[in-house]
């Protein structure tokens, strides 16, 4: 698996804007030039007080063998234990200075736990995704030859679109795209967007040609059905992929792309497809390389990357120290890639490559791992051998 994520969905014209504000002047930060980075900690619920704590670790521990990173890390509310101390799941304040940071790194967020009814218990995790345009939502897939999965040599990356489609909390400006207009009958609208769907397949084809595999896209659609939104998102994809010669292009069905996936995952390099079929393939994905505890995510857009592995709170292990922390430690591996692709830092990108292969050791060795992976490993013990991992490479 290769976990570089570019800075693909940047606008090429605030690239430079950005760089220039973010490299701050020698003198600034004292000794040879560095390059600064502001990054959040949402820890999120449940196991996520666990996990991401975590992928902190792991991150600190592979930066600081690179004395030009300097990572300013912000601690912010959010959630079910900002709910208690606050009142609210998602503070405002919280927003305000997300706006300010480069990044930051979700844990996950039980929300079917938070109270009904009460406008401040909102779910956070679908306004921080349409608030900061985070339009990708990045999810690999790769099988480890330690580890019992349903299929070997899988090496996949599904980018779904995150902020439209059928999900009806977040694809209107104003209002929720769910309603009913009698008791007995619920309508549903889904939303397409020629803007979202070109940023996601730009996406993906930048990922392909980055990785240097199959150089393969695959667009996963359903345009019998949906002649127009599946239309849509299809049309533009061709249209992308006119721009990228070099990378094989295909259309699938998403019904037998369901059916490829479980029985030949290592047809497919780089996927794209929309949000509620990208949801649901997702983790069909993650199913066949160990579950949900190996499926790690990026969320990113034109500005800020958000990392967010797939799987949700897991309360029902939640405080026992046996969560695998894999999906959160790669997720921030995958948006440290993207900032130091983002801000031309080839420190930062070693420094994910470097967590890759500590992560990959402590998978080939079976020592330290989670019991969903057959293991008799913590959470705390897993990031610990990972560090050690670091020490050694
Ligand atoms: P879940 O992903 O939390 O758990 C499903 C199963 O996978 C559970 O058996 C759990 O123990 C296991 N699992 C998940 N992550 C694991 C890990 N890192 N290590 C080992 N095992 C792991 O899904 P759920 O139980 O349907 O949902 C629980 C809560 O999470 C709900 O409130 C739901 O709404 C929320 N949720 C949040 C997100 C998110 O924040 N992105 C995603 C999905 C669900």
């Amino acid at each position: 698996m290769v976990c570089r994520v570019p800075g693909v969905d940047k606008p090429k014209q605030d690239s430079g804007r950005a760089f220039a504000e973010q490299i701050l002047p020698v003198e600034e930060l004292g000794g040879t030039e560095m390059t600064h980075y502001r990054i959040g900690i949402l820890k999120g619920d449940d196991i996520g007080l666990e996990v991401v704590p975590v992928a902190v670790q792991v991150i600190k521990a592979a930066v600081k063998r690179y004395p030009s990173i300097f990572i300013d890390w912000s601690d912010l509310p959010i959630g079910y234990p900002s709910y208690v101390a606050r009142g609210e799941t998602l503070p405002e304040a919280t927003l305000q200075v997300l706006y300010k940071l480069d990044g930051w790194i979700l844990g996950p967020i039980g929300h079917m736990a938070y109270p009904k009814n009460d406008p401040k218990a909102v779910n956070p995790h679908p306004i921080l995704r349409r608030q900061f345009d985070l339009v990708s939502n990045i999810r690999p897939t790769k099988s480890f030859a330690s580890l019992p999965c349903l299929h070997q040599n899988v090496d996949l990356v599904i980018i779904r679109e995150n902020n439209e489609g059928f999900q009806p909390d977040r694809n209107m400006y104003k209002g929720v795209g769910e309603f009913m207009p009698t008791p007995d009958m619920a309508l549903s609208v889904r939303v397409i967007t020629r803007r979202n769907s070109a940023l996601v397949a730009k996406s993906a084809f930048e990922l392909a040609r980055q990785r240097n595999r199959q150089k393969k896209v695959t667009a996963v659609h359903k345009n019998t059905v949906f002649k127009l939104t599946c239309g849509l998102f299809i049309d533009t994809c061709r249209e992308v992929a006119k721009e990228y010669g070099d990378i094989e292009f295909e259309t699938l069905s998403v019904d037998t792309f369901a059916m490829h996936l479980v029985m030949r995952p290592q047809n497919y390099d780089v996927v794209v497809v929309t949000n509620m079929f990208g949801d649901i393939l997702t983790d069909e994905a993650a199913g066949l390389v160990g579950g949900l505890g190996m499926a790690p995510g990026l969320c990113s857009g034109p500005n800020y990357a958000m990392a967010q592995a797939t799987h949700g709170s897991a309360p029902d292990i939640a405080g026992k120290n046996i969560a695998n922390p894999y999906a959160m430690v790669m997720s921030g591996q995958m948006m440290l890639s993207w900032l130091g692709n983002k801000k031309k830092d080839p420190d930062a990108i070693k420094a994910a490559n470097d967590i890759q292969l500590a992560v990959e050791r402590v998978l080939a060795e079976l020592k330290a791992v989670t019991p969903d992976l057959g293991g008799k490993g913590s959470t705390s013990g897993m990031g610990d051998a990972i560090c050690e991992a670091l020490g050694k490479i």
